[in-house]
């Protein structure tokens, strides 16, 4: 039974289904917010992903991954796209496609790289630019579970100008310790002079997890192993370090 219900979850997972555009918001000056209907979505834990599919008119196709940034929400489903410059796929989501229009995704993908609420026990998220994608969802699934964990983020951008889901961020939950590292424009009144990240910059919130407690880093491959490397060197377990690298 439980392996006849593994393969029902994987199939409904690879089927490709309509997804319409239904609303864009900006990020940033080069990120959007895009939230589609994808009738049939089977629903997703926070850090999963999708595949996203264009079919040109002559049949020219081109798939990209993109995480889901918020908790399960009926046929809903939201992705936050990074315009990457010469970008094949990114650009036109970005700001291309029109509102009204569809595309095709299959998922939820991922099964890994997933939060799931544990009773008191706290959580390091460690984003680099676009990596907050995901991170997003965990932190906007914890709040609307009411979990009692403590979530830590540290979130590494180029400047004040460059972040996003600063609504979700800033709001002021005692249950959300936000630590931003700017390496580029800080802005004014920053005490941390703009850099990469360092072991400074997570030691503090690595001092407060348990042994097991999980740590997920999410960014651009350079980012999440430099990010890796400085928690195994702080002491984590590497096996409590999930990670995803978005290229
Ligand atoms: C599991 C997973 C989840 C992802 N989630 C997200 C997400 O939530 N949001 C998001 O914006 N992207 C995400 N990505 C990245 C996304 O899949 C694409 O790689 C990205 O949008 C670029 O695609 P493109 O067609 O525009 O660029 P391409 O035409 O594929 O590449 C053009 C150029 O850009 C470079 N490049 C490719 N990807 C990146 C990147 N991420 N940053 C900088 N340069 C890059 C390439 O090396 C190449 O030189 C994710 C990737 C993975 C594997």
């Amino acid at each position: 039974m439980a392996r006849a219900a593994e393969l029902g979850r994987l199939t409904v997972a690879v089927i490709w289904r309509r997804a319409q555009l239904v609303e864009r918001r900006p990020q940033n000056a080069t990120a959007r917010t895009l939230v589609f209907s994808v009738p049939g979505w089977p629903g997703h834990l926070p850090g999963q992903h999708v595949d996203v599919r264009l079919t040109a008119d002559d049949g020219y196709q081109a798939v990209r991954s993109y995480s889901l940034a918020a908790p399960a929400d009926g046929d809903r489903i939201e992705l936050g796209v990074q315009s990457v410059p010469d970008g094949e796929v990114s650009p036109y989501l970005a700001d291309a496609l029109p509102v009204g229009m569809d595309v095709e995704v299959r998922g939820p993908l991922g099964n890994w790289f997933v939060w799931r609420p544990a009773a008191g026990e706290p959580v390091l998220l460690v984003a680099g630019g676009s990596g907050i994608v995901p991170l997003a969802a965990m932190v906007r699934a914890h709040r609307a579970s009411g979990s009692d964990s403590a979530l830590s983020l540290v979130y590494s951008v180029r400047g004040g100008d460059d972040v996003w889901y600063r609504d979700h961020l800033d709001d002021g939950h005692p249950g959300l310790d936000v630590r931003f590292l700017y390496t580029r424009k800080p802005p004014p009144g920053s005490i941390r002079d703009p850099a990469r990240i360092s072991a400074a910059d997570l030691a503090d919130a690595a001092a407060g997890l348990r042994p097991s407690s999980p740590v997920y880093v999410c960014g651009p491959t350079g980012f999440v192993e430099t990010a890796a490397d400085l928690l195994t060197g702080l002491g984590r377990d590497p096996a409590t370090i999930r990670t995803e690298r978005f290229g």
